[in-house]
């Protein structure tokens, strides 16, 4: 699977030659993509995609380059691009963290089940209760009439939460649970704690809809939009709120912060939670001159940022990009380290990328 450093490594390739179509280089490369289709007996399951063009190397020289790479997931659209660039965005939109929510929709006569995974809406199961109207029954059984369908009712609740333990107890990282529908039902199926314990201290809020079915599941998003995104700016502040804390104390507490100071508490396993603005795009270069053959390293803000040769000053060829971000993240899974994204989009998120150069932790234990 590539991850997002494969990725980004598409990148440096941002001098491309615009190719008109039917033009020598899209036929280059068409024949490139084919005689490499030829290597593998059966697609993969997920397919594949080609990345081929020809890189400016300077001089009015070009040379070609080609990525393959087998998405995480399918790719369920058909696109036909020539460009400058590289189109990566669908592929990096693939391997972005994606934030799971359980939804539940419900009021008495029926129940759905769903998933939020990103920006998908999952179903996962519909329900229709057994729970009789209460109306149209009057006389003599009316008070046992209505005994029974409380019963009903109540294996009703239990059994939606049943389901709602099977779909969701197993799902890693749920962030919470959307509760939806018309009416009380969804507010009295929350408070009186039909859901699994652990499911239980998970559910945000609860939220009208006017459906219970999977059209209700989309109602539910859309009316908890709000206050997810409030849930997120408060997440962030309380995170930066503890880092702020730490660097406080006289002797600097568990905070750190700066690059090289950051990585290497990353790499003794002292950071229990790194914390990266979102604005964080820094990349290490690997670099050589294709006039006189001297290489280097530099720090650019991407892959596409211009550098000269130091000796003869033409523009330098890019090898290897090495994504920051993407290194701090695998040291910090190799280390069971937390990693908090930071939008920027509240105060002392802002204060991260200005004060601190977008990259902190909350240390374990403090190292020197
Ligand atoms: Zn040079």
């Amino acid at each position: 699977m590539p991850t997002r450093r494969d990725i980004l490594r598409l990148l440096p390739t941002a001098a491309f030659l615009a190719t008109a179509s039917a033009s020598a280089p899209v036929q280059a490369a068409i024949s490139s993509i084919l005689s490499r289709l030829k290597n593998f007996k059966a697609p993969p399951e997920n397919g594949l995609v080609f990345f081929v063009g020809h890189r400016s190397i300077g001089a009015d020289q070009t040379d070609m380059v080609q990525y393959v790479l087998e998405p995480p997931e399918p790719v369920p659209t058909f696109i036909y691009r020539c460009d400058s660039q590289f189109y990566t965005e669908p592929l990096e939109a693939m391997l972005e963290q994606k934030e799971k929510y359980g939804l539940i929709v419900l009021d008495r006569s029926e129940a759905t089940i769903g998933l939020l995974n990103g920006k998908r809406i999952i179903p996962i199961k519909n329900m229709q209760s057994l729970v009789p109207s209460k109306h149209g029954r009057g006389g003599q059984s009316a008070r046992r009439f209505e005994r029974l369908i409380e019963i009903a009712a109540h294996e009703y609740y239990k059994k939606v939460a049943e389901v709602a333990a099977e779909a969701f107890l197993s799902q890693k990282d749920l962030k919470g649970i959307l509760v939806g529908g018309p009416g009380p039902t969804k507010d009295y199926f929350v408070k009186s704690d039909y859901l699994h314990y652990e499911l239980q201290k998970k559910v945000i809020d609860t939220f009208d809809t006017g459906y219970t079915d999977e059209y209700g599941l989309r109602e539910l998003v859309e009316k908890s939009r709000e206050a997810l995104k409030d849930l997120d700016l408060m997440r962030e502040k309380d995170i930066m709120q503890r880092l702020f804390e730490e660097i406080r104390k006289p002797d600097g507490g568990l905070a750190v912060y700066g690059e090289e100071q950051v990585k290497n508490a990353l790499i003794i396993g002292a950071v229990d939670t790194l914390i990266v603005s979102e604005d964080v795009r820094r990349v290490k270069l690997g670099l050589t001159c294709p006039s006189c053959g001297a290489k280097k390293e530099a720090l650019a803000r991407d892959s596409a940022e211009e550098i000269k040769c130091d000796k003869c000053g033409t523009t330098m060829k890019v090898d290897t990009v090495d994504d920051l971000v993407g290194e701090l993240h695998k040291l910090a899974e190799a280390n069971n380290t937390k990693v908090e994204f930071v939008s920027g989009e509240s105060e002392e998120g802002g204060l991260l990328m200005k004060a601190f150069g977008g990259i902190a932790g909350i240390l374990r234990f403090r190292v020197n």
